[in-house]
């Protein structure tokens, strides 16, 4: 997208705003189902938890995209953009047994994570397929907050904890149709997710009425210049080879699945924040946006670097700013970065702004969740309005004359 449109949408739409460029999306898709051309049955399921804008789900569902939901709730919104049931899949982790039942019964397929649960729901449901997340017990990428596959993950069920499971499938005769993991995001290195896939063959090769082995994802994006990024020509070239071989040897074309949010949706997004100070102190330049981690949390919770841009003064000399939010807390967005030079008013952009940005808005300060629009073959689209005074409100209840009774006052000090 080019910056003249970013701008232009934040006169159409007002800030802060979340914009999503349509054609990356699909682009990125293709990218990664060319990847992997030479498997048969290819199934990638977007994470829903990454955008869950329902434009953007009937976006991934007409590239002919599945959905991967984490709660009931990303299961409905699924169904709503018009995902059929089998095209969901259902992986929530330390959910109640109520919640997985409730799903089932939308027909979504079902990903147990623990045996605990396995156990419950294979006796009561033994005709009701489920796919086993596994733990392989392997690390990927470096931080250990969104590493899930590691010893202490809460994740999945433990590669140790095997035959326990083979006891539960056989004792409750419940059928096993797909074999998943997912180690979590960011995949640095090919032969560290290669060892994993390896672990998951083996396990799989436990089952016999297996339908799809799921992957899962951690497919890393570049945030700033010199970032590396998975490898996924190479990935793909590698891990189809030895998918098609472990099938042959299965005597069964499985689909080969995978569960993107990231890969699919970071690139594709920006967010626009307006200047509403620029405060000179002894020792830095601040820049302070009418946002703050209410709106996107990622620098504060991760410590993850989103690149920013002085789109109302690209070609301006640089100098170094810290970029700051308007909310009454730390939100530090970046400290010293070299931007091309502010003034107050000016629109800053906040790249990478597609995945685990606006799902993790909140109304902290009682600040409303920006606009999202959609950038769509030349055009922008208006796809969840700003919020407004009575969201704020909506669900409170009035106590109406509570502390006003006749004869009694609210005791003051
Ligand atoms: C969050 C999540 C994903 C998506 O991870 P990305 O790093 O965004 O690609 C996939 N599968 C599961 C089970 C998840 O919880």
């Amino acid at each position: 997208m080019k910056y003249s449109d970013l701008l232009n949408i934040t006169q159409e739409h007002g800030n802060p705003v979340y914009v999503y460029d349509a054609e990356k999306i699909i682009s990125q898709f293709n990218r990664l189902t060319n990847a992997f051309s030479t498997v048969k049955n290819l199934k990638l399921n977007y994470a829903a938890k990454a955008l869950s804008n329902l434009a953007i789900l009937k976006l991934m569902n007409k590239l002919g995209s599945g959905l991967d939901t984490v709660s009931i709730q990303e299961v409905k919104l699924g169904l709503l953009a018009g995902f059929k049931p089998e095209s969901i899949i259902y992986t929530p982790n330390g959910v109640s047994l109520e919640e997985i039942e409730a799903a089932a019964a939308l027909g979504v397929r079902i990903n147990i994570d623990n045996l605990s649960i396995l156990e419950q729901f294979g006796s009561t449901h033994p005709d009701i397929p489920v796919c086993i997340r596994i733990n392989p017990h392997v690390m990927a990428g470096g931080n250990s907050n969104i590493s899930v596959g590691h010893i202490d993950s809460k994740f999945g069920v433990s590669i140790h904890q095997i035959p326990h499971l083979l006891r539960i499938v056989e004792l409750t005769k419940m059928k096993i149709n797909g074999i998943h993991m997912h180690t979590g995001s960011d995949i640095l290195d090919i032969d560290v997710f290669l060892y994993a896939s390896e672990i998951l063959f083996e396990t799989a090769k436990n089952f016999k009425e297996l339908d799809f082995i799921d992957f899962g994802s951690g497919f890393k994006v570049p945030y700033k210049n010199g970032d590396i990024e998975t490898n996924i020509e190479e990935l793909g070239e590698k891990l189809s080879k030895r998918f098609n071989e472990f099938c042959e040897g299965y005597g069964k074309e499985l689909t080969l699945a995978f569960e993107p949010g990231k890969f699919l949706v970071s690139e594709a997004g920006y967010f626009l924040a307006k200047v509403n100070v620029v405060k000179q102190t002894t020792s830095t330049v601040f820049a302070s946006v009418d946002s703050g981690f209410n709106h996107l949390i990622r620098p504060m919770l991760y410590g993850a670097n989103h690149q920013i841009i002085n789109i109302s003064n690209p070609k301006g000399r640089e100098r170094y700013y810290s970029v700051v939010g308007y909310i009454c807390e730390t939100d530090t967005f970046a400290n010293n970065r070299r931007i091309n030079e502010i003034t107050e008013g000016d629109i800053l952009c906040f790249k990478n702004a597609g995945a685990y940005c606006f799902t993790m808005a909140s109304n902290y300060n009682s600040r409303y969740r920006p606009a999202e629009v959609l950038w769509y073959q030349g055009k922008s689209l208006l796809i969840r309005e700003r919020e407004s005074f009575d969201d704020l409100i909506r669900n409170q209840i009035d106590v109406k004359d509570l502390f006003e009774t006749k004869n009694q006052k609210v005791a003051v000090k």
